[in-house]
């Protein structure tokens, strides 16, 4: 969808509009004119004067925040190109012709909007179909259908045919072990019901349980099971599955089983079931299949910078998303975000010093495949910051940073001018959750992420409820002002943001890239595919 410039130059349009009235009074002309003026040299300002300390650019970025509060120029359209998005493409798995209507989608909407340098990149992505899934109770409950979802890279039940066993609820693996080396696992149904505090710990908690969802299916597959269910990596549940990635141990059979997940009510009601003595039976049914890779496209704009343009700053979300809801929160979101900062740039008529350059990345939910792929292919560049959204765009506080001492104390400056919409926080607190730009930050290239109030992210998360309703217009465009704000004064400073520190930051990085590396060809080696 193209910006509509005319509401976004609304001052300029407004000053040429009066200028033409003849019947104007000629107080209200001069008024105008010199309003006009005004304009035009700060725009002329930006086109010659970079500034040595991020303070010194209170204004512009008051201006920028103006744009996008409500009645700016430039507010409600994130919300609203998010919308289209999703609208006309819906969910865009790894490897569906969806994911690349998307990329068309984007790379048409960004050469509409005039920004330079508008190109797809390819990288190869898994292509995993979930194909028709059915879960019955047969006993207890006789007949009642359970939700579920499969888990992406599970292999569907054999032959595509029904699989009848008895259920064992364990609460983590000790357990699974432990029934395990008593012989109670063989040919059974394994449903891993950990349950975390969600309630006291609304994100953390995710990072508690990733292991049950990721590698769960083949640790179950060792002690015999024939297939391995897990309750939903869930804060709230209203009876939606929550599906994400799994891996098998390797490509060897007796390591695969299929693998879904359950809902969180009814994880719990089959532990109360087998603690009560009830026999539980149930009858799964999946027809999931891992098909040849697919290529699909990184999607690249820029707003290239005036003086140094292969100097950049990168802003990014990714485009994919799981087969389930529409992708509006995980990422959608923080894809639009960091192009209404683009958009918002280019409406004032600004050019920073330094490229500005939005990424969309596919691949993420698999891994942080395009990430890797576009790091591998742009790592000669001098990328001065990278900054993704990738946690929910809500109502943002600031920003997650990692980086040197001497680029944190520079980002707090530039966290300041962030005041007047309260998001003035730079946190080094290792919590950026950033699976597409982290190689860069494991080589010493500062990064950020976005910090929003995101204790509803995990209700919403890879289920059929992350749809456009759960991100708000007046949220969306707070958090595009920090991506905004942020790009522009770290992209027009006199000096790039310094790389590493003198604690040697960007050596450690160096040893955690190998670290990264060794796993993803673990990982490969495993099941054909990388996990995050
Ligand atoms: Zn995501």
């Amino acid at each position: 969808m193209p910006l509509d410039r005319d509401k976004c130059t609304c001052m300029l349009d407004r000053c040429f509009c009066l200028r033409d009235r003849a019947a104007m009074p000629m107080m209200a002309a001069r008024h105008a004119c010199v309003s006009f003026l005004v304009l035009v040299a700060v725009i002329m300002a930006h086109q010659t004067t970079a500034k040595p300390s991020p303070s010194d650019y209170a204004t512009e970025a008051q201006s920028i925040i103006n744009s996008l509060l409500p009645g700016g120029s430039c507010a409600d359209q994130a919300w609203h190109k998010l919308a289209a998005l999703t609208d006309t493409v819906g969910n865009r798995v790894c490897g569906s012709p969806s994911l690349e209507r998307a990329s068309s989608y984007m790379l048409s909407v960004w050469q509409a909007e005039g920004f330079d340098n508008v190109h797809g990149e390819n990288v190869t992505v898994p292509h995993w179909q979930r194909g028709d899934e059915e879960c019955t109770m047969l006993s207890p409950r006789l007949g009642y259908r359970m939700q579920i979802l499969g888990l992406g890279t599970s292999i569907g039940t054999p032959e595509g045919r029904p699989i009848e066993a008895h259920v064992l609820v364990v609460r983590n693996f000790d357990e699974l072990a432990a029934f395990g080396k008593a012989g109670q696992v063989q040919g059974k149904i394994v449903l891993l019901n950990y349950a975390c505090d969600w309630s006291s710990n609304p994100v953390g908690c995710y990072g508690a349980c990733a292991k049950y969802r990721g590698e769960g299916a083949s640790r179950a597959a060792r002690w015999g099971a024939v297939a391995y269910l897990v309750r939903s990596l869930a804060s709230a549940s209203i009876g939606s599955p929550h599906t994400g990635m799994q891996r098998y141990a390797s490509s060897k059979a007796e390591d695969q089983i299929p693998a879904a997940a359950v809902t969180v009510e009814d994880a719990e009601a089959l532990a109360r079931m087998q603690a009560r003595g009830q026999d539980v039976v149930l009858r799964l049914s999946m027809g999931a299949q891992n098909l040849p890779a697919r290529q699909a496209r990184n999607v690249v704009a820029e707003w290239r910078g005036r003086e140094l343009p292969d100097e950049v700053v990168l802003l990014s979300g990714h485009l994919d998303s799981w087969d389930v809801g529409v992708g509006a929160m995980d990422d959608g979101g923080g894809l639009v975000i960091s192009w209404q900062a683009l958009s918002t740039l280019r409406a004032l008529h600004w050019r920073a010093r330094r490229t500005i350059r939005v990424v969309g990345w596919v691949g993420e939910e698999f891994g942080g495949i395009g990430g890797r792929q576009y790091f591998d292919d742009h790592r000669e560049e001098k990328v001065v910051l990278v900054i993704e959204s990738d946690m929910g765009a809500f109502r943002p506080r600031g920003l997650s940073f990692s980086g040197g001492v001497d680029a944190a104390s520079v980002m707090a400056d530039v966290g300041s001018l962030l005041g007047g919409i309260n998001a003035t926080l730079v946190a080094r607190d290792g919590k950026g959750y950033e699976t597409d730009t982290q190689p860069w930050k494991a080589v010493g290239v500062p990064g950020a992420s976005l910090i929003s109030e995101n204790e509803r992210y995990f209700a919403y998360h890879h289920s059929h409820g992350d749809q456009m309703n759960v991100l708000q217009p007046g949220d969306m465009d707070l958090a595009a002002a920090v991506f905004a704000v942020t790009a522009f004064v770290v992209a027009d400073l006199d000096e790039a943001l310094p790389k590493g520190d003198e604690r040697g930051e960007g050596e450690k990085g160096k040893m955690k890239e190998e670290k990264e590396r060794q796993r993803m060809r673990k990982g490969n080696a495993g099941s054909g595919l990388a996990v995050s």
